[in-house]
């Protein structure tokens, strides 16, 4: 149990996000190793504090395999910065292979029986997560994380938000930007509006990362193309029905990446339907042991 932050010692930095540091630290009675997050803020970013206290609120809610484990929130009052800012901390479960982000800039491709394992987890993850009304909003490869034993779980709950219970489900939540952003999302007759949404946008980047394991880049665009904003959201919203790549897909794998990829959200498969898709019905739903040899061996 961990009563105090100076319980934890800092071993290393896992990563920096537009929130905050990731550190590896290690509990001083126990051994026991924890990841540490820490958002810093100064005291007129309102915005921030606001998204910070949203992430806590859902992290101290959620408990599932499929989501990154959080041990304790800490609010480490004024930092003596001087700028009367404070730190909001976060004791994470340590996921020991990193992010599906650095794994891919690794490895770059995986064959389908581990991009099926790793599908199955993520549409579990947003099962639970979407079953208690909460919208991640920022599935991508660096919020998808790996433990020892291969098993992948959703991270970074920074831009997530609960639908139930907000005034006419109006959408407030929609900042930040990424690639993995389905096309409704720069729709601006829906901006500010009807939340309803939401769900469907994470099964949109839940199919871009599915693709991406298959070809090895950003696969809305081509690897020689800049990604520029313009550039992203013309692929996005406007480009052709995904072709499949010069790499052989099977027909199952195709046919999830294209009910992923719909653009019309109204259209688009939701996780119940997609939990039920051959392409992820394949063998043993944990079957992520190929993805721990790829991610720690390679
Ligand atoms: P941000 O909101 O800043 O994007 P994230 O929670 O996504 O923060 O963390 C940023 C990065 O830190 C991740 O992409 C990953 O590389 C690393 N990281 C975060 N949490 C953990 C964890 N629990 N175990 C191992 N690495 C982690
Ligand atoms: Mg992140």
């Amino acid at each position: 149990c961990i009563n105090n932050l100076s319980d934890l010692e800092k071993l290393a930095v896992l990563g920096h996000g537009s929130g905050g540091t990731v550190y590896k630290v290690r509990h001083r009675s126990s051994a026991s190793i924890y990841a540490l997050k820490v958002l810093r803020f100064t005291e007129d970013a309102v915005t921030i504090r606001l998204q910070a206290a949203r992430e806590a609120e859902i992290l101290k809610r959620v408990d599932s395999p499929y989501i990154v484990r959080c041990h304790g929130v800490f609010n480490n009052g004024i930092t003596g910065n001087g700028d009367g800012g404070s730190d909001l901390c976060f004791v994470m479960e340590y996921m020991e292979a990193g992010s599906l982000h650095d794994v891919l800039r690794v490895r770059r491709r995986f064959p389908e029986k581990v991009i099926y394992g790793v599908a199955r987890r993520v549409l579990e993850g947003l099962h639970y997560l979407h079953g208690m009304q909460i919208v991640h909003g920022d599935i991508k490869p660096s919020n998808l994380l790996i433990n020892a034993i291969g098993h992948v779980k959703i991270a970074d709950f920074g831009v997530s938000h609960v639908v139930a219970g907000k005034p006419n489900n109006t959408c407030d939540f929609f900042m930040g930007t990424s690639a993995y952003m389905s096309p409704e999302r720069f729709d601006p007759e829906r901006w500010g509006g009807d939340c309803s949404d939401g769900f469907a946008g994470d099964v949109w980047s839940l199919g871009v990362v599915v693709l991406e394991c298959l070809v090895g880049h950003f696969p809305l665009i081509g690897p020689g193309q800049k990604p520029d904003w313009p550039t992203l959201m013309c692929a996005i919203c406007f480009g052709e029905k995904m072709e499949m790549p010069e790499t052989a897909a099977s027909p199952e794998f195709q046919s999830f990446v294209c009910r992923c990829l719909e653009k019309d959200w109204r259209k688009r498969g939701t996780v119940a339907e997609l939990l039920s898709h051959p392409f992820v019905n394949k063998g043993c739903c944990d079957s992520t042991e190929g993805l721990v040899d790829y991610a720690l061996n390679g």
